[in-house]
């Protein structure tokens, strides 16, 4: 196994999560043992959140997608957010906030469960009126917590500890768009990220009727 950042090896990871006797769950109850929750911060495609939870629900599996309102990125309130939205719902997934301090934004489009984007440590942890914080407890305790950000695992990959129900359980987040493009780096997976928004962009355009004769 090769441990890659890619949408096979995220099949084997989530295969691996199964073999170990995991099963899914979300922020709606306090974890308890041979709980997997999958989180996701969708911080810059909607396209690629879209691939990993096909992904998922193939796998039999389903995860809690943090959206942003105020992303600069993507816009959730466009078509393709609002299809977005639609689709991971009709996969089984849950939707939540991804919200940028300090503004909570939650409305009928999300579970009230709030995911920061970029925190910083002073508010990182803070509660939130009507809402889960998922770094707060009982969520968050870095021994039950893994992260692949910028395609870096701070304690290695974890699907061999998966397979061999090493964690009690696990919050794992994944960030859709290391997975979804291919790239060795995190250089270039944004550069395939890119160039498949170059040619979204463009259908975008024909679709508003904009002439490119
Ligand atoms: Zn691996
Ligand atoms: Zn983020």
């Amino acid at each position: 196994m090769t441990c890659d950042f890619s949408l096979a090896h995220y099949r084997e990871l989530l295969g691996a999560a199964q073999a170990g006797g995991y099963r899914c769950a979300g922020f709606d109850r306090v974890p308890e043992g041979g709980d997997l929750i999958l989180r996701h911060d969708v911080d810059l495609s909607l396209a690629a959140a879209i691939a990993v939870a096909e992904v998922e629900a193939d796998a039999g599996a389903w995860s809690t997608w943090f959206l942003m309102t105020r992303s600069t990125f993507y816009n959730l309130a466009s078509p393709e957010g609002e299809g977005a939205i639609e689709r991971l719902r009709a996969l089984g997934h849950r939707i939540a906030h991804h919200a940028v301090y300090p503004h909570v934004e939650l409305d009928e489009r999300f579970d009230p469960v709030v995911a920061w984007h970029n925190p910083d440590p002073e508010f990182m942890q803070a509660p939130i009126e009507g809402a889960v914080n998922v770094m707060e407890p009982p969520f968050f305790d870095p021994a039950h917590y893994r992260s692949d950000s910028n395609q870096r695992w701070r304690h290695g990959c974890p699907h061999a500890e998966l397979a061999s129900g090493a964690f009690e359980w696990l919050q794992l987040l994944i960030h859709p768009e290391i997975w979804a493009f291919d790239g060795a780096t995190m250089r270039e997976s944004m550069e395939s990220m890119l160039d498949a928004d170059r040619a979204a962009r463009l259908e975008h355009l024909h679709a508003d009727r904009i002439d490119m004769s």
